[in-house]
């Protein structure tokens, strides 16, 4: 698609939101005017094709939203600015009660991780996923021999455990841990069958969410 083709279907979207959606939704728009108050914090990876208000049918106000390439949180000794912000705002100012750390299926970043000939040429992108080599390492030594399709399955998930503990070191997340105030939960979001899959706190074991039983 051509820019001037894509920005006239953004435009028309535009337009459509204004004449429908707006209308029908004005008092929550205006409600929402001078204040937000969100019920999670939801960090999730830059992909087009995940779409967290969509897929929890949630809406404007609900999520306060941290994307980046592989949903990475770098340690807090680190100090990456964009990240530690967001989560510093988080959770000082808006005191989200509850954090999604939300991976997706056939993630770019993850697959660069399994095969570093994908990522050649992208230096930016190459020092970024180091936040996430100690989950390859993983990969590497317990499952060297597991199908590619089985690793990449795996590395999405032990990625989103990872960072969960690298979200700790926070500590405006660490202390508010600590009292109780904050919980984090680790999800990963199937593109292709929609289906949510969700990390148990202890185990690390991730299982559907909403399935019946
Ligand atoms: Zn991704």
């Amino acid at each position: 698609m051509k820019s001037q083709e894509a920005l006239a279907r953004i435009v028309e979207g535009v337009k459509k939101f204004q004449a429908e959606v707006y209308p029908a939704e004005r008092e929550m728009f205006e409600r929402l005017r001078g204040r937000q108050q969100p019920m999670a914090m939801f960090i999730t990876c830059a992909d087009s094709r995940v779409v967290p208000n969509l897929f929890t049918q949630t809406g404007p106000g609900d999520f306060f939203v941290e994307r980046n390439p592989g949903n990475l949180v770098p340690p807090y000794s680190d100090f990456v600015g964009g990240v530690s912000s967001g989560v510093e705002y988080g959770m000082l100012v808006l005191k989200v009660p509850l954090v999604i750390i939300c991976g997706h299926t056939d993630c770019g970043v993850m697959k660069g991780l399994l095969h570093a000939d994908q990522v050649n040429g992208l230096p930016a992108m190459q020092e970024w996923m180091r936040h996430a080599s100690d989950v390859r390492h993983r990969i590497m030594r317990d499952h060297s021999n597991a199908p590619d399709e089985e690793k990449l399955r795996l590395i999405t998930e032990y990625n989103v455990l990872a960072q969960i503990e690298n979200l700790r070191s926070h500590p405006s997340v660490d202390a508010r841990v600590l009292r109780e105030e904050v919980e984090i939960r680790g999800w990963v979001y199937d593109i292709g069958d929609g289906s949510v899959w969700s990390a148990d706190p202890e185990t690390g074991r991730f299982s559907k969410v909403g399935a019946p039983g």
